[in-house]
C-alpha cells in the first residue's frame, strides 16, 4: 500500500501542481522548514505561508505546549527541558514528527516550523523523507539581530488555544489581552521571561546554528532578512520559494 507520505497516495496532491495558478508556483517547494533563531518570527510567518499554499504547518514547539497542557507524559518531560530554555531531546521530537508525517494531510506538502533544530534531527529528517522516495525542498532561515529578538520576546504573548502570537506593541490583538481568532486569554509563555531567553539563544548557537550549515553544503539553504515588517518578510519568503532556481 502507498505511504501517506507520498504525494499521489492520499491524492492530495498540492491544486497548484496541476490547476491554474501563477506559473511561478509549478516548482514552488511544497516541503521546506523555516528556521532562525527564537523570536526570529517562524511562527508568524508559517500561518501565512500555510494558509496561502494550503499545506499544515508542522511546529514542533506548539506539538510540545500541547502535550503538556494535555498531561501527557512527553508533555511533562518535555516541558522540564523548555522551561529551561534548553532543546529537548532528539527521541522524543523524531517520535513525534514521524507520527506526525504519516498522517494523510501531509502527503501534498508540509511547512516545518522550529524543527530540525539539530545535525541529528536534520539527518534523521532525511531518512524518514528517503524511505519514501521524498526530500526536503528549501530551508528559510530568517536573520534577525539578537537585540530585536530580546525585544520581540519579551513582549511577546500568545494564544493558548490556537498558538497565535501577538506581541504588546508591534502586534498587539484587537481587544487587549484576548485572541482575535479563537478569543482565549493570552498568556506570557513561560520561556519567554529574561533569563530563559538568554539560555534558548544560546542553545541555538551552540547546537542549530550547525543545521544551518549543513543545509547551506547541500545548497538548499534560502536566507531571508527577518528584520523588516512581517509582510515583507513574507513577499521576501515567498519571492525565495517561488524563483525558478533549478
Ligand atoms: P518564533 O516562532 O520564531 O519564535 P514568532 O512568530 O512567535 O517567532 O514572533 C516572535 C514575536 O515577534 C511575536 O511577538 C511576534 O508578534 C513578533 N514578530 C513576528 N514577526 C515580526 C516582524 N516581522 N516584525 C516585528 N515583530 C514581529
Ligand atoms: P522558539 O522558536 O520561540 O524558541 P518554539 O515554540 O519553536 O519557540 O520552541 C519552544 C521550545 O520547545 C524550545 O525552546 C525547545 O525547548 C522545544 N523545541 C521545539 N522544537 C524543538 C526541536 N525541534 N528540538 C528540540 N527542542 C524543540
Amino acid at each position: 500500500m502507498a505511504s501517506p507520505l507520498s504525494p499521489d497516495a492520499a491524492g492530495t496532491r498540492h491544486p497548484w501542481y496541476n490547476e491554474a495558478g501563477p506559473a511561478s508556483w509549478v516548482n514552488c517547494p511544497m516541503r521546506f522548514a523555516l528556521l532562525g533563531p527564537p523570536g526570529a518570527g517562524k511562527g508568524t510567518q508559517a500561518d501565512l505561508l500555510a494558509s496561502r499554499y494550503g499545506i499544515p504547518k508542522i511546529s514542533t514547539g506548539d506539538m510540545l505546549r500541547e502535550a503538556a497542557r494535555a498531561g501527557t507524559d512527553l508533555g511533562l518531560q518535555a516541558k522540564a527541558y523548555t522551561d529551561h530554555g534548553l532543546l529537548v531531546p532528539d527521541e522524543m521530537i523524531l517520535a513525534l514528527v514521524r507520527e506526525r508525517l504519516a498522517r494523510p494531510d501531509s502527503g501534498a506538502g508540509f511547512l516545518l516550523d522550529g524543527f530540525p533544530r539539530t545535525v541529528r534531527q536534520a539527518d534523521s529528517l532525511h531518512e524518514m523523507l528517503a524511505q519514501e522516495g521524498l526530500a526536503l525542498e528549501a530551508v528559510i532561515d530568517l536573520e534577525v539581530d539578537t537585540e530585536e529578538l530580546i525585544r520581540r520576546l519579551s513582549g511577546r504573548r500568545t494564544c493558548p488555544v490556537c498558538e497565535r502570537s501577538y506581541h504588546l506593541v508591534g502586534r498587539p490583538p484587537r481587544v487587549p489581552g484576548m485572541c482575535d481568532l479563537s478569543h482565549g486569554a493570552l498568556i506570557q509563555r513561560d520561556d519567554d521571561r529574561e533569563q530563559v531567553i538568554r539560555e534558548r539563544l544560546a542553545e541555538y548557537r551552540r547546537r542549530t546554528a550547525p543545521v544551518l550549515s549543513h543545509y547551506q553544503t547541500q545548497g538548499l539553504l534560502r536566507p531571508v532578512c527577518g528584520q523588516q515588517p512581517a509582510d515583507a518578510v513574507t513577499a521576501a519568503i515567498i519571492g525565495q520559494l517561488e524563483k525558478r532556481s533549478n
